[in-house]
């Protein structure tokens, strides 16, 4: 792969992670103890007694449920760049984990955090 190509994948990736983490700090915190996780913040409901207190609870437990699985997604992606960005630095980077052959370049041009290339993916 040449440089330019290798520069330019580089800079995509600190973007997308960049980006990632602003979404991700808008509904949930970084694990301070466990490096690369991410909380979702569960949304206290303090204090009180009542159904509209209830209600709104449950309301936002329900909002807790479905970003469960935005955040491990995202949380994940994080992961690949990471892992990536490792690669990048120490070499590797834009060869398949599975068969060994370079990631087509095409590819990484679409996802620059590809581990595989599109023939192990399927
Ligand atoms: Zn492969």
């Amino acid at each position: 792969m040449n440089k330019k190509l290798l520069t330019e994948l580089k800079e995509k990736l600190k973007k997308q992670k960049a980006s990632i983490e602003v979404e991700l700090g808008r509904f949930a915190k970084k694990d301070e103890n466990l490096k690369g996780d991410w909380d979702t913040r569960f949304p206290k409901a303090d204090g009180g007694v009542g159904g509209q207190i209830l209600e709104d609870a449950a309301d936002q437990v329900e909002e807790y449920v479905n970003l469960l699985p935005v955040e491990h997604n995202m949380e994940l992606r994080l992961q690949n760049i990471d892992l990536a960005l490792k690669k990048i630095k120490k070499g590797g980077y834009g060869k398949c984990e599975n068969c060994g052959r370079n990631i087509d370049e095409k590819r990484l041009k679409v996802f620059p955090e590809a581990r595989e290339c599109g023939k192990c993916e399927k």
